[in-house]
């Protein structure tokens, strides 16, 4: 038991370590635990001064890794871990149709952008047998770069018809830039590909920099504007031209990751939000980081979907406790229910009640159990 909770609690040496060093920092303590790395009991003897610290250790949760569970959120269905490894190892080798295949099993669960780019794959795919992920990118790459340009164009334009309102050195400035990223992006054929994140750090450094508050106030409606660059997590074609120089493994994991099955807080962690069950949902990648620390009424604001998502997840959960897939969480129905509702502003009420029901049916099946037993061994099992 001891070696088992000192598992739990301390799974490597570096964790160890950490929380020996929360614990209490005193010389005292550490020659304690010096001495003690003599001796055989060591792991025995160390977890004592271990125990006090086990919120600095997040509960590992297992339900991420439950195949076909819908997100609670956007109500696609998640990947676990070892479904991903498996998908990013056969993308790794596989050749035209091997791939369309791949895709196909996956490319509902994925939101617009890498499911849009699973569709150009399976295309071309089916009709290149001997070409494998990161080729077929490459192949496909021409259509997707123009538009890309065009639309990057677009904007730069617009930056530029806004830069006409500058005064003094901050114009001639921004005017440099623009011509740089026009010349990058007309070279951008065979040279370097257009950063958009540089772009952006350029414009918020004058941004931040500028002492005239006319200037600072175009400059601000000009980074604005620089963000509806197209990025490769909101657009295919941008994810197309910045992976087609990366390596199978690596295209193959961005557009399955956004599916993941991760361990969501429902009150957030910097919040005070526990590191228990308790507190968790498995909800998919996207969701998880599309979230950050926000809180659950304003995220329920922008996704309304989630009170049904969240109770189609519920129903799962509870089908999987019933038939015996999910053991030990009998207790999670009601303590989500709880969390759900009180960090919703009372919006969400799940309906828990199959859960209740199949609580009672165990009740009663432990009561008839009981009573079929003989009185002396009735007083034995169950005193
Ligand atoms: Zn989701």
């Amino acid at each position: 038991m001891i070696n088992a909770l000192a598992q739990n609690i301390s799974p490597d040496k570096s964790n160890r370590n950490r929380a020996y060093l929360n614990f209490n920092n005193t010389v005292e303590n550490s020659f304690a635990i010096q001495k003690n790395e003599q001796n055989p009991n060591f792991r025995q003897k160390v977890l004592f001064y271990y125990i006090p610290q086990p919120i600095s250790f997040k509960y590992y949760f297992a339900f991420k890794e439950l195949e076909n569970l819908p997100c609670p959120c956007c109500g696609r269905t998640m990947t676990t871990n070892k479904e991903i490894e498996d998908f990013v190892k056969n993308m790794t080798i596989a050749k035209g149709k091997d791939i369309a295949v791949c895709l196909e099993k996956y490319k509902d669960r994925l939101p617009d952008t890498e499911r849009n780019v699973a569709n150009i794959l399976i295309k071309s795919a089916k009709k290149n047998e001997n070409l494998q992920l990161d080729e077929l990118l490459k192949q496909i790459l021409k259509e997707p770069k123009q538009k890309l340009e065009t639309k990057q164009r677009e904007i730069l334009k617009e930056i530029a018809d806004l830069s006409k309102g500058l005064t003094g050195e901050t114009y001639k400035i921004i005017q440099k830039d623009i011509s740089q990223i026009d010349s990058i992006i007309k070279k951008g054929r065979n040279g370097d590909p257009f950063k958009r994140k540089k772009l952006i750090q350029g414009l918020e450094k004058v941004r931040d920099n500028e002492s005239n508050p006319d200037n600072k106030k175009i400059l601000e409606n000009i980074v604005i504007k620089a963000e509806d660059i197209p990025t490769s997590g909101a657009d295919a074609e941008a994810f197309i031209v910045k992976y087609s120089r990366r390596k199978p493994s690596e295209i193959a994991h961005r557009i399955i990751e956004p599916s993941q099955s991760t361990a969501e807080h429902i009150r957030p962690h910097c919040k005070e939000g526990s590191n228990s069950p308790a507190n968790y949902l498995a909800e998919c990648k996207k969701c998880n980081n599309d979230r950050g620390n926000m809180s659950y009424v304003d995220w329920l604001k922008i996704h309304p979907e989630m009170i049904d998502n969240s109770q189609k997840y519920m129903n799962e959960i509870i089908h999987r406790i019933i038939i015996g897939e999910i053991k030990g969480f009998d207790y999670y129905p009601q303590a989500v229910k709880k969390a759900i509702y009180d960090e919703s502003g009372q919006q969400i009420n799940l309906d828990i009640s199959k859960m209740d029901e199949h609580k009672k049916e165990k009740l009663s099946k432990t009561k008839q159990a009981r009573l079929a037993l003989p009185s002396d061994v009735q007083l034995n099992v169950f005193a």
